[in-house]
């Protein structure tokens, strides 16, 4: 298996994750978004209100470097398993949530 079809996979994972039912719009609730690249990460823009979203930005991950998949899965597991989430989920989520908040002081006030 490549990088490639890797990332491409945890992509459409995470938009899934992201939005279940479908793209909302964070800022005005509009349902639908045109979607298009930018530096080759999938950005979506609402036509309504013009704001531009990606997968992380407002997000703890938006300056991670930790691997999005991992970061999300493991957040993910917790909040869906109430209590059932394993130690080694829990250790991701906590690890994520560490060098998360010590990238995004690093990178100051610089938002995504
Ligand atoms: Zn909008």
């Amino acid at each position: 298996m490549s990088d490639v079809s890797l990332a491409g996979a945890g992509e459409a994972e995470l938009t899934q994750m992201r939005w279940p039912e479908g793209f909302v719009c964070p800022r005005c609730g509009e349902g639908a978004a045109s979607l298009f690249r930018h530096w080759g990460k999938p950005l979506w823009q609402c036509p309504a209100c013009r704001l531009q979203t990606s997968l992380v930005a407002g997000t703890m991950f938006a300056h991670s470097r930790l691997p999005l998949t991992v970061c999300f899965q493991a957040t993910w597991l917790l909040t869906q398993s109430k209590g059932g989430a394993g130690t080694e989920s829990f250790a991701e989520h906590v690890l994520c949530q560490r060098v998360a908040a010590k990238t995004q002081a690093d990178a100051g006030n610089a938002g995504v």
